[in-house]
């Protein structure tokens, strides 16, 4: 229902992804839906929007749209009063600490929760309840490229530079991005590097963005590592080092250099199928780029050597002396609507707000003062998520978990194990705006407000904190979930006041919580939001501009230099073999955000793209004995997923691609290999072992195996 009259404009930005483009509401009550969405000129997207965006406010009086508690009762999920949910779910949290501890009680939140709520749920988790099983699914995201950040760099910012800096590049190297289908106008920013014929794509598949690329290097799955290494050792052999920029501003360049040694380009064309030919030109283009980025996403981070692989393409750019250069750099493309706010202020297993960490004593010290609690109260670093998800129900493992803002049933690696896990749970609890896969699975439902409902905060890919305001009231019936927090907090006995509702409040205390930590927002206010501000973190005071360009003047190492890391190309965890001879990935399409829980229940997007597809080599569904749209099964040691087939000329004949979007049986995550990096706990999503067969093939093999 409009808040405003009918006609009010209300500047804002997409709830989707982390490019959070801008956009105009105007709340028209007349017509469904009431909020009229337009495109806002926003250094972000410059007066565009993608599909997801224009069609955004359909979910908002969307028949899919929860509006009342629903509580299991006899199987079948019922409405109840806030009152009775918020009640039981206290009674059964309070029943399950006092009898199995406190760590019997998990919370799993989401990357795109604002700022506040991600404060306030890693707050909830460490005081209300005490317990250490916190994390969330941009462990799923973007924890690689956060951990490569920090060892290189000493501190995380997805992209250390405003985005609109790539303009002027020469030459853009994406590894593992498909921006063309993920945030479309960012294209833009690709156009001056693209109008030079600078613009590389590394990607396994011809994607839409690789389709516009000058360069396309197409690296078997797993071995974009190797592919960087190979770049690194044609760089220095041809004697193509920016020496000054070594010896000034980095570390670590010997160590790393006895082992790229080895990694002749010719020895990395065998891993990569990527010529020599072409890492060495790749090499003397970065060479000669005046301006040059190097940006990585998804593709080279979700693996089980996601932050080596990351690590690897942070040397080159260092190589060619890129990061802390005005109009160069190195950048990570972060992907959920809050993905860099979101791993910042304390909703991982090991963080508190500001990007401190909770085994820091003088971080404890100081997150404890701001929440008037004895240090010694804050539980230890807990669980990742999909080990947190592995040990639901378990032995020694949570028997309740609260889930924020995720969709784990379709989202996680391995995901009928996490089914099955959620299944053995003592309680579930969901928050959402719609019933997704894993809500229908709970035993409590509480429905909350969508983005123009509410005012927030956001941290964009390029570190600014943006204001997302409220545009009109959320239905009868819904909360927030900042309402939620502070009313289950008060029902577990914490004192009156400790978890505001407000959003502006609880940032208020967030800044106080991030001040003198790395990602510092204790000069961020609202206020300075509503003028329109552009504060990209650290804002250490009131008055301070913010930090558009970090590392210009040194980085965030003792000593102000950053450090190359030697690492080495191990492949994927799950080799191709005779039983699974070829390699699945996964992906993205333009119509679908995340597990789709969201986009799904929109019609102009479902409509377009109702189903998943297997997309193959024409040769490859051919030796299947498959033509384009038969029903095919992708399966590996870990399930099968079913779609129909897709023939696409460009495919690696030794690759399966299926998009992540759909439930059931077609969720792609039934066969994604959940083997974590050692120190991101990434899973490795983007590579497995698999086969192709008919469906036909598929049903007869189980029937005769009955
Ligand atoms: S989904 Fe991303 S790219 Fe598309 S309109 Fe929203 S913020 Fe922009």
């Amino acid at each position: 229902m409009p808040s405003e009259a009918n006609g009010a404009r209300t500047d804002t930005h997409c709830p989707y992804c982390a490019l959070q483009c801008g956009m105009s509401l105007t709340a028209t009550a007349e017509v469904t839906p009431t909020v009229e969405v337009a495109p806002r000129e926003f250094p972000a997207n410059r007066g565009g929007l993608c599909q997801k965006g224009w069609t955004s406010a359909s979910l908002l009086d969307s028949p899919a749209r929860l509006t009342t508690p629903l509580v299991r009762i006899d199987g079948e999920l019922r409405p109840v009063s806030w009152d009775e949910a918020l009640d039981l779910v206290a009674a059964r949290l309070t029943e399950l600490q006092a009898e199995h501890g406190r760590d019997a009680v998990a919370v799993f939140g989401g990357g795109g929760l604002t700022n506040e709520k991600s404060y306030l749920l890693g707050k909830f988790a460490r005081v209300a309840l005490g317990t250490s099983q916190i994390d969330y699914n941009g462990r799923f995201c973007m924890s690689s490229a956060a951990a490569a950040g920090i060892r290189a760099f000493g501190v995380d910012r997805g992209m250390p530079f405003p985005m609109t800096d790539l303009t002027g590049a020469d030459v853009i190297v994406l590894v593992g991005s498909n921006p063309a289908e993920t945030m479309p106008p960012f294209l833009q920013h690709l156009q001056g590097a693209a109008a030079k014929g600078g613009l590389v794509v590394v990607d396994p598949r011809r994607t839409p963005t690789a389709e516009q690329a000058d360069v396309h290097l197409a690296p078997a799955p797993g071995t974009d590592l190797a592919l960087a290494l190979g770049v690194l050792h044609a760089t220095v052999a041809e004697g193509l080092l920016d020496e000054a920029y070594v010896a000034e501003r980095t570390a670590g360049f010997d160590d790393m250099w006895r082992t790229v040694a080895r990694y002749w380009p010719e020895h990395v064309e065998r891993i990569t199928g990527v010529s020599a030919a072409d890492q060495r030109a790749l090499a003397r283009r970065l060479a000669g780029a005046r301006n040059a980025y190097v940006l990585t996403a998804r593709g080279a981070e979700q693996h089980a050597t996601g932050v080596d692989t990351v690590s690897a393409w942070i040397d080159v750019a260092l190589a060619h002396g890129l990061p802390g250069r005005r109009g160069s750099g190195y950048g990570c493309l972060t992907g959920q609507g809050n993905g860099q706010g979101g791993r910042e202020h304390g909703q991982k297993a090991d963080q508190l707000p500001g990007y401190r960490t909770l085994a820091d004593p003088a971080a404890r010290e100081h997150v404890a003062r701001v929440w008037g609690v004895e240090p010694d109260s804050l539980p230890a670093p807990g669980r990742s998520a999909y080990e947190l998800l592995d040990a639901l129900g378990e032995a020694g493992g949570p028997k309740a978990l609260l889930v924020f803002g995720s969709n784990v049933v379709v989202s996680a690696p391995r995901s009928q194990r996490v089914a099955d896990r959620l299944g053995a749970l003592d309680l579930l609890v969901a928050a959402d705006v719609v019933l997704s896969e894993t809500a229908a699975m709970a035993d409590v439902v509480l429905p909350v407000t969508q983005w123009a409902e509410e005012d927030g905060t956001m941290t964009s890919l390029e570190g600014r904190v943006l204001l997302r305001r409220k545009a009109i009231d959320p239905p009868e019936g819904v909360r927030s979930d900042l309402d939620v927090l502070a009313g289950l907090a008060e029902r577990l006995g914490q004192p009156a006041g400790r978890f505001p509702a407000d959003a502006e409040e609880v940032f208020t205390e967030l800044r106080a919580a991030s001040a003198g930590g790395p990602a510092d927002y204790a000069g961020v206010t609202y206020d300075r939001l509503r003028a329109g501000e552009a504060l990209h973190w650290p804002v250490p005071e009131a008055d301070h501009p913010g930090t558009p360009r970090l590392f210009l003047d040194g980085f965030a190492h003792s000593d102000g230099r950053a450090r190359f890391v030697a690492v080495d190309h191990t492949g994927p965890a799950e080799p191709p073999d005779a039983e699974f001879p070829l390699q699945a990935t996964t992906g993205r399409v333009l119509q679908h955000y995340q597990s789709g829980a969201q986009t799904r229940a929109v019609p102009e997007l479902a409509d377009v793209v109702p189903d998943a597809h297997i997309e193959v080599h024409p040769d490859t569904a051919a030796r299947a004995g498959l033509a384009a749209g038969e029903v095919a099964v992708v399966e590996s040691r870990r399930g099968a997923v079913t779609a129909p087939v897709r023939c696409v000329p460009s495919m690696r004949p030794d690759v399966v691609f299926v998009p992540f979007h759909f439930p059931g049986g077609q969720r792609a995550n039934l066969i994604t290999n959940p083997v974590l990096d050692p120190t991101s706990r990434m899973p490795e999503f983007k590579v497995c072992a698999a086969r192709l067969v008919a469906a036909r093939a598929a049903e007869q093999e189980a029937g005769e195996a009955l």
